[in-house]
């Protein structure tokens, strides 16, 4: 474990230097010298950078720890103990974004749900949150721990943050998820704005007021900083470009996806809130009495997921807004997998949450969602309730949501949906995952294999577009609905034809790929597509 108590002492009264001075002492006495760089004599990780050690050089013991540090928690504890947890980090903001704000910014609680964190992991959220937020806007950091059983988050986490003043641990009596966590720290919340964080996250220079001047501007406004990645495996703090910036989407099976703006930035101002239409769930500030109004989060959603939509789909449909906010940067861990089990049972706990949300916020359009999905009716209890708050802050219909805040978001509504079999060879196209090859596979009507025509001619399914530039393979890619590389027809004779290249998709002689090659009159190069009402 990290302990590192000397840092804690006195943290007020030290100057940034000499509290990040008793950090390196800390490794220096605890994990011996050997993971400084030694040419620059710099500590590990420094602005952000990456940390690879030389697993060649392990003695037994270290390539024990290192195991069991990815097995625990799905990312590199190994080298997060090894990092200081003041360690400095880029500023990436955009120079306008470095402006003086008012007095009058409200005051946040900032809630930490956790739940079997690493601790230096843990303690590096923290630190990263008291150095750089002024003091006087953080009223409190709420750590709420869901009934992890890791010995370091008992006492020695509370001895620890005793010595922080303003940082105080609460736990739920049982598992409870992280949606019921999070409102046990909303329970005990005293300042006027909440800010939820992972517990595996670094906050950067400035990132807190840009937040609170918005929710502060109205109470209405939900925020959300941009979310880069910390490297799961060496820690580097991931950079990002305006040219890319993503906004909070989602796919119709009612999974989180981040989505591009066509034009996210007007290009006299890149620091202008991005409209969002929903956020990714971790990391946000919302006015507490604005949560409290819309119903804060259904408490029957267990575990993990779904919360984020419901949270989103509330916002934008009962008077309020969500928005990415390009001056607040924060990065979090995107974990290998997620070491978070759910008494085994999170697929169902998921279909739960999901239909959940689907039935009490998305009308008419839930059908969509039941067939693309394909989660079949599980027992998700009574939503009644839901519906009546619903009906009670007279909240907009989801079509007013699709239209007005995600135009972009392609309808799949009287379009048939279905997979593309090959009139030869009785297999279906198959796109896994964006960036790889079309495959094919026996037609089963997974929703990989679940496709539509759209109005714009492209070939698309929940994961992204059919794409050609010229390889042998056609490639699944994020649509942009521009025609272009995405541009087919469907031709009367029942190939598919590639507009921009002139080519048709064909399947190979045995079924094993799917190829781009000159249009000729083969059944191999014959589709059944999708029919109505199918
Ligand atoms: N969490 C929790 N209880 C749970 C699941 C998650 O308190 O049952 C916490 C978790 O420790 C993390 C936050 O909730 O701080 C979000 O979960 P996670 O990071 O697993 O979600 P992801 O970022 O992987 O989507
Ligand atoms: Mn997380």
């Amino acid at each position: 474990m990290l302990g590192g108590d000397k840092t804690a002492e006195n943290q007020a009264s030290q100057s940034p230097e000499e509290i990040l001075r008793q950090d390196l002492l800390y490794l220096h006495v605890n994990h011996s010298l050997q993971f400084f760089d030694k040419p620059s004599g710099e500590y590990m990780g420094r602005n952000g950078r990456r940390v690879n050690v030389d697993k060649t050089k392990f003695s037994k013991e270290e390539q024990n720890e290192f195991t069991r540090g990815w097995s625990l928690n799905k990312f590199n504890q190994y080298v997060s103990d090894r990092i200081p947890m003041h360690r400095n980090l880029p500023d990436m903001r955009h120079r306008s974004c470095k402006k003086s704000f008012g007095e009058d910014l409200p005051q946040t609680s900032v809630i930490i749900c956790f739940v079997n964190e690493a601790m230096s992991v843990l303690l590096r959220t923290i630190h990263s949150v008291l150095d750089r937020s002024p003091s006087h806007l953080v009223r409190e950091i709420i750590l709420v721990d869901d009934f992890s059983d890791l010995p370091h988050l008992k006492q020695p986490l509370e001895d620890y943050v005793a010595r922080l003043g303003k940082v105080r641990v609460i736990r739920t009596e049982k598992r409870e998820g992280l949606i019921r966590a999070r409102l046990l720290g909303y329970s005990h919340a005293k300042a006027e704005t909440l800010t939820f964080l992972d517990s595996h996250v670094e906050v950067t220079d400035g990132w807190l007021e840009p937040l609170l001047d918005r929710v502060g501007q109205n109470w209405t406004n939900v925020v959300t900083p941009l979310i880069t990645s910390i490297n799961n495996a060496d820690f580097h703090f991931g950079r990002w470009s305006h040219n890319n910036i993503y906004v909070g989407g989602f796919a119709w099976n009612l999974l989180f996806i981040w989505d591009l703006f066509e034009n996210p930035f007007d290009a006299n101002n890149q620091i202008q809130p991005l409209r969002s239409p929903t956020m990714a769930g971790g990391l946000f500030t919302i006015h507490k009495d604005f949560f409290t109004r819309i119903g804060t989060y259904d408490p029957s959603l267990d575990f993990w997921g779904g919360e984020n939509l419901e949270l989103s789909f509330k916002i934008w449909m009962c008077g309020g807004s969500l928005e990415v906010l390009p001056c607040s940067i924060v990065g979090h861990i995107f974990r290998q997998s997620s070491p978070i089990t759910w008494e085994g049972k999170s697929f169902r706990v998921l279909s739960k949450n999901l239909i959940r949300v689907a039935e009490v916020w998305m009308d008419d359009y839930k059908d969509i969602f039941y067939r693309i999905s394909g989660r079949k009716p599980v027992d998700y209890g009574d939503v009644s309730e839901r519906k009546a708050l619903r009906d009670r802050l007279k909240c907009h219909s989801f079509e007013w949501y699709l239209r007005n805040v995600y135009p972009f978001r392609y309808i799949p509504a009287s379009t048939p949906i279905g997979v593309i079999q090959n009139k030869a060879v009785p297999k279906c196209i198959l796109g896994l995952t964006k960036g790889k090859a079309i495959a094919a596979s026996s037609c089963d009507s997974n929703r990989f294999q679940l496709f539509w025509l759209s109005q714009d001619s492209s070939i698309q399914s929940d994961i992204g577009c059919v794409d050609y530039s010229g390889q042998k393979q056609p490639v699944m890619l994020t649509c942009h609905h521009k025609r272009g590389n995405q541009e087919w027809q469907l031709r009367k004779d029942g190939s598919l034809y590639h507009v921009v290249s002139a080519k048709c998709m064909e399947m190979s002689v045995g079924g094993g790929s799917v190829e781009m090659l000159p249009c000729r009159d083969i059944e191999r190069q014959k589709w059944i597509l999708p029919k109505r009402g199918s």
